[in-house]
């Protein structure tokens, strides 16, 4: 690895982002995270296991993924715009840089199982190849709303090997899955291993994640000052809990003259309540899920109602260390609706080629928004997935607006 990817000052021993992150979870589980907590900063000064890890990015990830100066769009919107290309990893998203670092993880303190809930199936997937490859049982709880949207995923972890449990009350999705799945892991947590799929969660989990992802910006920094000579002027990447965001900012984070921009979604409109997810503009500080972050919650301070067209990005919370950086003002926090979204989704598509997934949508529609204001220099996106997931679901809701029939 080109720097040391475990190398950040943040959290602090208690895993506090200034006053968000933290663990508030009841006491015997207080006990398996410390367990956690010590094994992860052991392997993470243990070269084996950086190694280990290391091969695995490049020979099975495909990494380093490539950075790619898009100029059909640069000519057009005036601003020079890359993509770094997560989107081309082994399963085609961002989510595989943590899920092999945790299942690896797993295997190290002798787990025998990686369990978790996924939304639309995306860190099911990913959880479920990495169980595969390092030779784990694994468990995905899911909705059988979602179930029934996102077949091809439930299929997909079939055929890995990993077993699929249903959630099966209230609205039957997402947020019940995270119920399901935290009752099987309380049942057993000594042997099972809950491999939360972004950088939210009680401490370690925020950090954990984002280390493992901060392997992103560490590339991108490299190449991009290859390519250029300099450093970006604009970092921009999709925010749901906000993984693939820290793992671009990470490496830039003392880099001063770099801004950052994290772009959330919209939805229908950030005016009409259970519509958006846009919980860093329109959210309060609370706790759920074990951590304290802003939240978008109800009067009884419930996690509230979220949608968004990209499944992957309707949480009703984020990660505390966006949280804390939105504070200090370090990273600048935006929102782009469906529409835009599914118009960059075609606009990156006709201009480059390249079909993104719909939650990296979203920063490609916020960046060409950037790149059209004058003298913004040069921006990176984070393509944090491809589109392939996505293109039935866009051509049957969007497909007459863009000449499909
Ligand atoms: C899951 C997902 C996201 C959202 O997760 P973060 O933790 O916010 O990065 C974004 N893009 C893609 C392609 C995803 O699969």
């Amino acid at each position: 690895m080109a720097t040391n990817i475990f190398d950040c000052p943040l959290p602090n021993k208690e895993g506090y982002f200034g006053e968000y992150g933290g663990a508030f979870i009841p006491p015997e589980l207080q006990t398996i995270m410390d367990e956690i907590s010590t094994a992860y900063d052991e392997i993470r000064k243990d070269p084996d296991f950086i190694e280990e890890l290391t091969d695995l990015y490049q020979h099975y990830v495909g990494r380093p993924s490539p950075v790619f100066h898009a100029k059909h769009l640069s000519a057009k919107y005036g601003a020079e715009i890359y993509f770094k290309r997560e989107d081309l990893n082994h399963t085609g998203a961002h989510k595989i840089n943590h899920c092999l670092g945790e299942a690896l993880l797993a295997k190290k303190m002798g787990k025998k199982k990686l369990i978790a809930e996924t939304g639309a199936g995306q860190h099911g997937v990913a959880l479920a190849t990495a169980a595969a490859l390092v030779g784990l049982e694994c468990e995905i709880h899911m909705g059988e709303v979602d179930i029934a949207k996102e077949y091809p995923n439930v299929v997909r972890m079939h055929i890995l090997g990993a077993k699929v449990v249903p959630a099966t009350h209230g609205r039957k999705t997402l947020k019940e899955a995270v119920d399901s799945a935290f009752g099987a892991y309380l049942a057993d947590p000594v042997t099972q291993f809950f491999a939360i799929g972004s950088v939210v969660g009680p401490h370690p989990f925020p950090k954990m994640v984002r280390d493992f992802q901060s392997i992103v910006g560490v590339e991108a920094k490299e190449q991009f000052m290859q390519m250029t000579g300099k450093l970006p002027d604009n970092l921009v990447a999709c925010v749901g809990g906000g993984s693939n965001a820290l793992g671009l900012f990470t490496a830039f984070m003392n880099d001063e003259n770099v801004a950052m921009h994290g772009v959330e979604p919209a939805g229908r409109g950030l005016d009409i309540p259970g519509e958006h997810a846009a919980t860093m503009t329109l959210g309060t500080p609370g706790v759920m899920h074990g951590f304290k972050s802003y939240m978008l919650q109800d009067d009884k301070g419930e996690p509230g109602e979220v949608y968004s067209v990209a499944s992957g990005l309707d949480y009703p919370s984020v990660g505390p260390q966006h949280a804390y950086l939105k504070d200090i003002g370090r990273v600048n926090y935006a929102s782009i609706n469906d529409k835009e979204a599914i118009d960059a989704f075609f606009e990156l598509s006709r201009e480059e080629g390249i079909i993104p997934a719909v939650e990296s949508a979203h920063a490609v529609a916020y960046a060409l928004k950037l790149a059209k204001k004058p003298n913004m220099g040069t921006i990176l996106i984070n393509l944090s997935g491809r589109g392939d997931k996505d293109i039935d679901f866009v051509v049957e809701n969007y497909g007459k607006e863009y000449g499909i029939s």
